[in-house]
């Protein structure tokens, strides 16, 4: 086909940068969490998750599985339909109850995904708000780059958690614009967290609305898994919360959190909600015991603390260089495609140590990285053996060490 010709020669493109994507194969088995099965060329072997999203192992902790097992075996598996047209289950509204409830919300909306919340709810807000200006943090997500591209309003991009360019940038906004502050809470490829509490100041100066992902935060921080605005008392201060139910909660969907008008409206424009089939009742009660079980359990959280500053402390030892910051994610920059492809290659094959190569375009073009996130469920001998691993790597590959 002609066709193929095109697509391949794009490829091939992408093979040469050593940029070209290839999936491990994997099945993740119940219980054994952060083990799964690895799948290549005809074999089958256990080996050892280290960039998993299910950063508390949720997904296969008991109560949820059950939830999600009882709830396909009394209601099926499908939803039925779009939100407007039967697809609404009592699962869905209970799991919103949960939502607002979790970040002090009059009320919540869910989508499929994270993916899909940001891009239907800046997309919606910024087409219909009027004179909207969405302003977005340099470093944003591409669901949040897409919703604000796909909105065709006004844009301004301010420097990357710097709350004085974000000032900068709203004092020569018109004052008849609808300002939309639009940011994360903790950045999945650096780790770093916004100083939401100064960017609120900034925003509520300029009577902007502020519209923040906390993908990566929710279930993890604050004492009852609000995210970071829990944490810092700040979740009224942020107009319109954003989250996942695919990471740290273990199933699969995204929602925001905010005024029962704003949702309203969300629910009633967006067209990323409206055409599409709702969420299976299954998944909407697996994630509403999910949110639940975080709620009041600290342990998973406690226990991944410790794991984080574990894995940093014998990576110091070790000299082997990575990012601080201040959250439970641990980049160890190799900056260079190729290399960070071996090395993520070499761990699985001669180590059995999963860890995904995060090249371009997901991270700037010499900034490559593995991304490593500990859990609960990785053991003190699980470090040693990734700590180790890297160690002999670092040496076999003549990469350079941090001074201690
Ligand atoms: C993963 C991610 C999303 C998308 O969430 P999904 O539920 O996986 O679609 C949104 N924002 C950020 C910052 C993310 O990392």
């Amino acid at each position: 086909m002609p066709f193929d010709k095109m697509f391949e020669s794009q490829l091939q493109a992408l093979k040469d940068e050593g940029n070209y994507r290839y999936f491990a194969d994997l099945t993740r088995r119940c219980g054994q969490h952060p083990r799964a099965l690895n799948h290549h060329d005809g074999e089958t072997r256990e080996i050892t998750v280290w960039c998993s999203n299910d950063y508390l192992g949720m997904g296969q902790h008991p109560d949820v599985v059950e939830a999600m097992a009882s709830t396909a075996r009394e209601c099926g598996t499908g939803a039925g339909g779009t939100r407007n047209i039967s697809g609404t289950q009592h699962q869905h509204l209970e799991l919103e109850a949960e939502l607002a409830d979790l970040h002090g919300k009059e009320a919540a909306l869910v989508f499929s995904s994270g993916y899909v919340s940001n891009w239907a709810t800046l997309s919606t807000l910024g087409a219909r708000l009027p004179n909207a200006v969405i302003l977005s943090d340099a470093l944003n997500h591409a669901s949040m780059i897409e919703g604000i591209r796909h909105a065709r309003c006004d844009k301004t991009i301010w420097k990357h958690n710097d709350p004085a360019d974000l000032d900068a940038k709203l004092s020569r906004l018109p004052a008849n614009a609808t300002k939309i502050v639009a940011f994360e809470s903790v950045y999945s490829m650096d780790g770093d967290i916004a100083p939401i509490d100064e960017i609120c100041d900034v925003a509520e100066k300029h009577g902007a609305l502020t519209y923040l992902d906390e993908v990566h935060a929710v279930g993890m921080y604050g004492p009852r898994g609000g995210g970071v605005a829990e944490e810092m008392g700040l979740m009224d201060r942020v107009t319109i919360i954003e989250g996942t139910l695919g990471k740290a909660y273990g199933t699969m969907g995204g929602y925001i959190a905010g005024s029962a008008a704003m949702c309203d409206f969300v629910r009633s424009f967006a067209s990323g909600f409206i055409f599409t089939t709702a969420l299976p009742p299954a998944i909407a009660a697996a994630a509403t015991t999910s949110i639940r079980h975080l709620k009041v359990s600290d342990i998973e959280r406690a226990q991944q603390r410790r794991q984080v500053a574990r894995l940093r402390a014998r990576l110091d030892a070790e000299g082997i260089p990575h990012e601080r910051n201040p959250s439970h994610i641990i980049p160890v920059m190799v900056k260079d495609p190729v290399k960070c492809r071996m090395l993520s290659d070499y761990l699985m094959d001669q180590f059995g140590i999963y860890v995904q190569p995060i090249n371009y375009p997901t991270v700037p073009k010499g900034t490559e990285r593995l991304r490593f996130t500990p859990g609960p469920r990785h053991t003190v001998d699980d470090i040693d053996h990734l700590v180790r691993a890297l160690s002999s790597l670092w040496k076999q590959c003549a990469l350079a060490r941090a001074s201690a």
